[in-house]
């Protein structure tokens, strides 16, 4: 049995030696950039005239890889190959399939740096946020592996006279795996090793904003030895390979994290029974959020600043869990605003490989998104009182943005936004506070910055997200003590990182035998 699960420590970046080894590795990728990467059918490497051109988003400029782009007749050759791994695949006992994470585990401890260095240049992000996602990765696939383990042993059942009673959780099939590129390596890590480890094989379509991430992945779990066809990678079009395959008949479930609108879209077409299809697709879907800090009247106003800062301009807004409502008390507003606004006047936007506090957002489409967004907020009424444009440099770069005078429906209190957008809302006292806080269509995380006891579990009871912190900020869930995953429109109301996530992958098989 492998030890118990503990969480990957972040690397210390105050500390210069720690620097120095990420600019390293920032050295060492360097004269790997521009390559043309293959897709991954079966273990073979296959390559096409189109390709999927991957950006840095701090300097677009420099291309970071470009990658073979599969289509409808390339996911065809994926699917197959991964229906004939399975055959071998989901007979390969859970002990063995778990060690496989565990190595794959070390060898990304091994690689920190430069797959650290990798998403820097990919997604824009700084040491610490990038680290941090390596991190959860390792996480993930520690806790997965011992999970599975913990599953594949003997299932508690009620004794029945004269039978020996057995249950066990079996795969399920061929699953679709399709990630955000903003946790390029954690997400999209999590979601594929789930569904191996549980004894599935996967096609793995990553964004076309983050595939070498998702390449690195296929690297490690190739010298992890995992055999070929039990994951394939199949960059593409979401529009034609990803509506392919959700639609074929043979695929068996989809873990999809990403936008809401593209959720629904796949659940919609998952429903539907193909010609030839003999179950109902299982789709786990983790999907958006408008997530909200209320501050109390009585709060530490100095660590609902903080807390706020780091929650809503962390990577640039960029995180489904991000704060994108303040909803502040009365009382407590202007004192309250000030302070947040001079915290935000010492956030510097600059380049990722400096390590700026703040980096680019992921695209053009992005940036003009959170344009217009800025543009609504101001004819709805709202108010610009920091930032509010673009930032200067050779990439996608925003100012950090702040809001007040923000009505509880309008656009910039209701849709996700998605950037370092941040709305201000003011509250006559906490039950308004709490009614604002819920009064959106979904329920990812949230926060209270209170001392009132009876507030706090007012808020326990009914603030009603999937992931609730008091007093601390509503970013940073760590696998194992933060199961993360939210409600109503933020998806299906799964927990990555706990104890029920990998039963989503499997199907419970019951044996009863008459003594
Ligand atoms: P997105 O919905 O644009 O894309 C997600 C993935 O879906 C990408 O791989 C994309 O290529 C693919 N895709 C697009 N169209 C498709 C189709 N028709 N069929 C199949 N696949 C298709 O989201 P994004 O911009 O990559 O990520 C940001 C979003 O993800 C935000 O809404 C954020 O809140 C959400 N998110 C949620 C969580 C969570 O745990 N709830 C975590 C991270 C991100």
């Amino acid at each position: 049995m492998p030890m118990a699960f503990k969480n990957e420590p972040i690397t210390d970046f105050s500390k210069p030696a720690n620097v120095r080894k990420q600019k390293e590795a920032l050295s060492r990728i360097r004269p790997k950039l521009g390559k043309t990467y293959p897709l991954i059918i079966g273990g073979k490497k296959i390559r096409t005239t189109d390709t999927i051109v991957s950006l840095n988003p701090a300097n677009t400029a420099e291309t970071v890889a470009r990658f073979a782009k599969a289509d409808t007749h390339l996911a065809e050759r994926a699917l197959e190959a991964a229906l004939k791994a399975f055959e071998r695949w989901k007979h390969v006992p859970a002990k063995e399939r778990a060690s496989f994470l565990f190595t794959a585990a070390r060898i990304m401890r091994r690689r920190r740096f430069e797959i650290n260095a990798w998403m820097i240049k990919e997604v824009g992000k700084n040491y610490t946020e990038a680290d941090a996602d390596t991190a959860e990765a390792i996480d993930f696939l520690e806790f997965y592996g011992r999970e599975m383990l913990r599953l594949s042993g003997p299932q508690p059942l009620t004794p029945v006279a004269g039978e020996r009673n057995q249950l066990t959780y079996i795969p399920l099939g061929v699953g679709l795996v399709i990630p955000p590129w903003n946790f390029p390596f954690a997400i999209m890590a999590g979601m594929t090793t789930a569904s191996l480890v549980a004894g599935n094989t996967v096609l793995l379509k990553p964004s076309s904003d983050s595939p070498m991430m998702a390449y690195l992945l296929m690297e490690i779990l190739e010298e992890a030895g995992l055999p070929a066809g039990v994951v394939n990678f199949i960059p593409g079009p979401g529009s034609s390979v990803g509506d392919y395959l959700v639609g074929h008949p043979k695929i068996r479930f989809i873990a999809f994290t990403g936008s809401m609108e593209v959720g629904l879209h796949i659940n919609e077409l998952a429903a539907k029974r193909a010609a030839g299809q003999i179950w109902i697709k299982r789709v786990i879907a983790e999907m958006g959020g408008k997530d909200a800090i209320i501050v109390d009247d009585d709060c530490d106003l100095e660590a609902a600043v903080k807390g706020t800062i780091v929650s809503a301009f962390g990577y640039q807004g960029q995180k489904c869990s991000a704060c994108s409502r303040v909803i502040v008390h009365a009382a407590v507003y202007r004192r309250f605003l000030d302070r947040l606004l001079e915290e935000a006047g010492k956030l510097v936007v600059g380049s990722p490989e400096e390590n700026a506090p703040m980096g680019p957002v992921i695209n053009e489409r992005s940036k003009q998104t959170i344009m217009s967004y800025i543009d609504i907020a101001v004819r709805e009424g709202g108010n610009i009182v920091h930032g509010g444009g673009p930032a200067d440099g050779p990439g996608w770069f925003v100012q950090p943005t702040i809001i007040t005078d923000v009505k509880p429906r309008d656009t910039i209190a209701q849709e996700e936004i998605f950037g370092p957008v941040l709305a201000v809302i003011k509250a006559k006292n906490f039950d308004e506070a709490l009614a604002i806080a819920n009064d959106t269509i979904y329920g990812l995380t949230g926060s209270v910055y209170s001392k009132n006891r009876e507030h706090l579990e007012r808020a326990r009871r009914d603030f009603h997200v999937g992931n609730l912190y008091f007093n601390r900020k509503c970013t940073g869930a760590l696998v194992g003590g933060h199961p993360f995953g939210g409600f109503n429109m933020s998806g299906t109301d799964s927990k990555a990182g706990g104890r029920d996530y990998l039963l989503l992958f499997t199907q419970a098989k019951l044996v009863s035998e008459k003594l």
